[in-house]
């Protein structure tokens, strides 16, 4: 009985992602969400939208002190972005490890280190922690725009004891 609240407190972990412009106009959609989807992660919310400049500065909020934040937030309201929410057992620390870190330094296999080459132009966003995931969520999608649902291949991805 615990271990089943266990699984389930565990499902219940949610991220936000965003392509951002870049990826967006590269045609890089499909491809990332495939390697969210194909992991096992769950889509729960999905919309496509040009962000403000003072949306993403919102985003952004905790890079306000940094020299290319201006430049960051420019970016980021360019041109449409897809915010998503994926929700899985790990999905936010697993997730930072699917994107990779600067493209240059991001191993092969990961979507930054496959898909990107420099700092400033790296196709993707994803939540760096629970207390961040939960902002970023907020701020991104009103509770209605989210879906809770099974999905028939959950008990192959989880097993059921
Ligand atoms: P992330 O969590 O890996 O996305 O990285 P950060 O939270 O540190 O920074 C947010 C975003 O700012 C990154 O995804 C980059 O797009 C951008 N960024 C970070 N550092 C730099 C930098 O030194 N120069 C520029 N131009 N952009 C940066
Ligand atoms: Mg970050």
């Amino acid at each position: 009985m615990i271990q089943d609240q266990e699984v389930l407190a565990a499902e219940m972990e949610r991220t936000f992602i965003a392509i951002k412009p870049d990826g967006v106009q590269r045609g890089l959609i499909s491809e990332i969400i495939t390697r969210f989807e194909r992991k096992g992660f769950k889509l729960v919310g999905i919309k496509i939208m040009v962000p403000s400049n003072g949306f993403a500065q919102k985003h952004y909020h905790g890079l306000k002190e940094r020299p290319f934040f201006n430049g960051l937030c420019n970016f980021l309201s360019s041109g449409p972005v897809v915010a998503m929410v994926w929700e899985g057992e790990g999905v936010i620390r697993y997730g930072r490890k699917l994107i990779g870190t600067d493209p240059q330094k991001s191993e092969p296999g990961t979507i930054r280190g496959d898909l990107a080459v420099v700092l400033g132009r790296n196709v993707i966003h994803g939540s760096d922690g629970p207390e961040t995931a939960k902002d970023e969520i907020s701020l991104w999608f009103k509770p209605e725009e989210l879906v809770s649902y099974t999905n028939n291949a959950e008990k192959w991805i989880y097993g059921q004891n």
